[in-house]
């Protein structure tokens, strides 16, 4: 409330000012209509001739009085707000009493007393009614003054009796004052309380209006900070979201690595596998291809399409050019808008978006993963990646079992022929002979050694001799089932066990086996040779109980064949039980 005071006396001071403006200049307009009127009527109502220095009086009275107007003016725009008020005070008593002096000079001044009282009611609208007393009464007392000497001097417009033509002229004057004066009570009274009203409207309208602005300060503030709120909250949405993912990758991967570790069958991992990224990637189909052979050529190896047509399109499509940069540069492949044309291998499905990823091992090729969704932009580089991350420990489970494989047939395989060796040979024949006991099947065995080898070999040379074992045991292992074990029992002698084999089947096969050996043209680039083997036949449990009985009698009924002629076929005897 004190500075709302402060701000009003400050605007009260401004209006003040602006007031005095308006007033002056209206001062200016009645002097000249006074000076007019006063003429007009001289000539008119009096008939009388035009008094030049009465004329020339009141000019210089109103030039006192504009002088006085403009050297206000000019102290308002110099002087501080203290002393210039003081200025003002006194400059305006002088306009009072410049104007009362004016009226007195007039022929109808005493209608036009009013004109002095014209600066005080600014005065008191501006400064209320109380400092306005002061003028009143002075401005009262110059005009009765100035009247009495006017009359005194000049005579003029009276009665002649000058005492009662002052009387009447006071009478007049104070009545006239007194109405005034209460004209300015009430017109104070009601224009201040409109002005302050105004003023504390205006004010409070501009205290509104920095309410306001602060108010849309804070709002941006809020706006900004429920801004920076909600990036924040985005980020960690985003973080959320990349941790759940982490999450359902590092499970994945687990899952991955412990089949690695409990799945030996290289197949069943691979399936196992396929299932998890068709469960993880939410894929159409999911299908692993692996090289094979010296120009790496794709095989299907498992696929999550069922459709046999489907499938058989894939793989005869599998090494088409599109795929070709996977294998050849080992690097990944990523596409959302599919095409027949291009990716042949897709042809019927209705596939429009595919990744395929290189199982990779030491930079080398092992074959790729391929995923396809049958919707297009279905995938982004995050899918990409964690296909990457799966194929990389396929890859190494598939390098490993390959490895395996390689350390396996360096245990059990004869170097030269591809043979099973004797170690391994001995193990199957305890392992076949126990499930033909459990069983109560045959178990047939044979044994042959190729004739006059030590001739050949000198003959044709031991490279050569090697290239007949070599093409010999090609020739013995096609002949032979799945199920039989073909090995290489030392130097030129090899052995053949035959599970569910009777001896007459066994004879018959070993028959077989010497003959098609007999017809054998083995070759290289110079030299054509064919040989011929004598065999010696012995089965569980018609000629041997025992897993050594049957190498014996088998190994007994080769040596008959030797020594009986070679190239011959002969048969353990029958075994008395
Ligand atoms: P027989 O008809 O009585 O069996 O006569 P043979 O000359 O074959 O006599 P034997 O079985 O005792 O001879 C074995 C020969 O086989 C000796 C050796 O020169 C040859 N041999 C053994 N292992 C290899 C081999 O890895 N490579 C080659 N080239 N020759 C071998
Ligand atoms: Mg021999
Ligand atoms: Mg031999």
């Amino acid at each position: 409330m004190e500075s709302i005071n402060q701000d009003i006396n400050e605007t009260t001071y401004t209006n003040y000012m602006r007031y005095e403006h308006n007033i002056t200049k209206i001062g200016w307009v009645i002097l000249v209509f006074l000076i007019l009127e006063d003429v007009f009527a001289k000539r008119t109502l009096l008939d009388q001739p035009i008094v030049l220095s009465a004329i020339i009086t009141q000019g210089l009275l109103l030039s006192i009085f504009i002088a006085l107007s403009i050297f206000k003016v000019c102290q308002a725009k110099t002087l501080t707000a203290k002393s210039k008020v003081i200025i003002f005070d006194l400059i305006k008593s002088l306009e009072i009493i410049v104007i009362a002096v004016m009226v007195s000079t007039m022929y109808h001044s005493v209608f036009f007393y009013f004109t002095a009282l014209l600066p005080i009611t600014f005065i008191s609208l501006t400064k209320g009614f109380k400092k306005t007393v002061p003028y009143i009464l002075l401005s009262l007392i110059v005009q009765i003054l100035s009247q009495y000497i006017a009359l005194a001097w000049f005579n003029k417009g009276g009665t002649g009796n000058l005492i009662s033509d002052i009387k009447y002229l006071i009478i007049i004057s104070i009545i006239q004052y007194m109405l005034f004066t209460l004209f300015c009570y009430i017109w104070s009274g009601i224009y201040n309380e409109y002005a302050r009203s105004k003023e504390e409207n205006n004010i409070l309208i501009d205290r509104l209006g920095d309410k306001y602005v602060q108010l849309e300060q804070a709002k941006k503030e809020i706006q900004s900070h429920y801004d920076k709120l909600m990036e924040t909250n985005n980020q960690l949405e985003e973080a959320n979201r990349r941790l759940t993912s982490s999450l359902a990758e590092l499970y994945t991967l687990q899952q991955i690595s412990q089949a690695i570790t409990s799945i030996f069958d290289m197949n069943e991992l691979l399936k196992f596998v396929n299932d998890v990224i068709i469960g993880v990637m939410g894929v159409s189909h999911s299908t692993i291809a692996l090289c094979y052979g010296s120009q790496n050529k794709l095989k299907v190896q498992v696929s999550s399409i069922f459709d046999k047509k489907n499938l058989a399109i894939v793989s005869d499509y599998i090494n088409c050019d599109i795929l070709k940069p996977s294998i050849e540069k080992g690097s990944s492949m990523i596409d959302n808008d599919v095409n027949e044309e291009e990716y042949p291998f897709t042809k019927g499905r209705n596939i429009k978006a595919m990744i395929c990823v290189p199982l990779l091992a030491k930079g080398k090729a092992l074959g790729i993963v391929l995923i396809e969704h049958s919707l297009k932009d279905a995938f982004d580089s995050e899918n990409m990646r964690l296909l990457e991350v799966i194929s990389q420990q396929v890859s190494i489970a598939i390098e490993n079992a390959r490895l395996y494989q390689q350390m396996h047939d360096l245990a059990t395989l004869d170097g030269l022929t591809g043979a099973y060796n004797r170690l391994y040979f001995n193990d199957k024949l305890q392992e076949e002979y126990n499930r033909a006991q459990e069983g109560g099947h045959d178990l047939s065995f044979i044994i042959f050694d190729i004739d006059h080898f030590k001739k050949f070999n000198d003959t044709y040379g031991h490279l050569f001799g090697d290239l007949v074992l070599k093409t010999l045991s090609g020739f013995i292992k096609k002949t032979l089932r799945k199920e039989d074990v073909f090995a290489r029992y030392g130097g030129e002698e090899f052995v053949i066990l035959m599970p569910y084999t009777s001896l007459e089947q066994a004879r018959e096969k070993a028959e077989d086996l010497r003959i098609g050996v007999s017809q054998l043209s083995i070759t290289d680039r110079v030299v054509t040779a064919s040989i011929t083997i004598s065999v010696g036949v012995s089965t569980y449990p018609e000629t041997a109980g025992k897993p050594q009985e049957l190498i014996s009698t088998a190994d007994d009924a080769l040596y008959e064949a030797k020594r009986t002629g070679r190239n011959l076929v002969r048969v353990a005897k029958v075994r008395n039980k």
